[in-house]
């Protein structure tokens, strides 16, 4: 029987390769229901083919068969499909849809930021912009490397709702979980800047800790209109700086998958490489 799978295995190849999908399909369901011992290679040529189809309903029952015929969790990959059936739903503005399939996304992988994400970026889109907060700051709790994306949403969400109160604890929250994250140290400086108050310190005490790009273009862009700057008569300089700095975020990988090395230049959920889910990070953009 192995032989005759392995025949029809190859068989199913094949017809893949010739573009005969409906064929091939056919026959890798067969060895699935066959319970054969090609059936978990069966079932990933079937994922890779919803996946393809954009199919996730079917995906995700393609891989939790994978999931109870290995006895290896495919929660991963399963909380992706959740998430593209929630981005498809947000896309058509059907919230309550998109929600559930957001937090049928994080009972399979209580530690997906993307499910979070996605639920905040409901909310928003629902008018409840206070809401959104809290599940923002959620999702930056479980992964520092996505207070680049956060941050932005959280501030664009507080000032909707125009509540000093909910943005202090949503940054005092922040910072007590990633002290001296350069992403909140640019956003720290902001927020003196917007209460009338010198922003400098706070991005030379950011510089000192841990410099990065974002900073020092914070603090270019801080000193190069001040009169000072201009007495000195290096607003050109600054300019100059800042235009150079500029140039090298346009020229440095700002992604990059960890499974295959793949450096795209916007963020994939799911890697076009290798095809791995939720493997793409932006590339820290700390100096030295
Ligand atoms: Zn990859």
């Amino acid at each position: 029987a192995r032989h005759a799978d392995a025949a029809r295995f190859e068989l199913a190849v094949d017809y893949q390769q010739a573009g005969l999908l409906d064929r091939s399909e056919q026959y890798w369901m067969e060895l699935v229901e066959g319970r054969s011992p090609f059936a978990p290679a069966a079932l990933e040529e079937l994922i890779a083919l919803a996946e393809q189809g954009q199919d996730w309903p079917q995906a995700i029952t393609w891989a939790t068969q994978l999931a109870s015929i290995k006895g290896q969790s495919q929660a991963n990959r399963i909380a992706h499909y959740h998430c593209q059936r929630a981005e498809q739903a947000l896309a058509r503005s059907e919230f309550d849809v998109a929600m559930k399939a957001a937090k049928q996304a994080q009972s399979h992988d209580g530690g997906s930021v993307r499910a979070r994400w996605l639920q905040g970026q409901i909310l928003s889109r629902q008018g409840e912009p206070a809401a959104a907060v809290t599940r923002f700051v959620s999702a930056a709790e479980l992964d520092a490397r996505f207070l680049e994306d956060l941050v932005p949403a959280i501030e664009a969400c507080c000032a909707v709702v125009d509540d000093p109160v909910l943005q202090a604890q949503a940054f005092e929250d922040l910072n007590a979980m990633h002290p001296n994250a350069p992403t909140l140290v640019v956003a720290a400086a902001a927020q003196r800047r917007a209460q009338g108050e010198d922003p400098l310190p706070t991005l030379t005490r950011g510089l000192k800790n841990a410099p990065t790009r974002a900073l020092l273009k914070a603090f270019l862009a801080e000193i190069e209109p001040r009169p000072e700057t201009e007495s000195m008569g290096m607003r050109a300089s600054a300019a100059a700086m800042h235009a150079a700095l500029e140039r090298m975020e346009q020229s440095v990988a700002a992604f990059r998958c960890e499974h295959c090395g793949f450096t795209p230049r916007n963020r994939f959920w799911q890697c076009p490489s290798c095809r791995q889910w939720g493997t793409i990070h932006r590339l820290p953009d700390q100096i030295g």
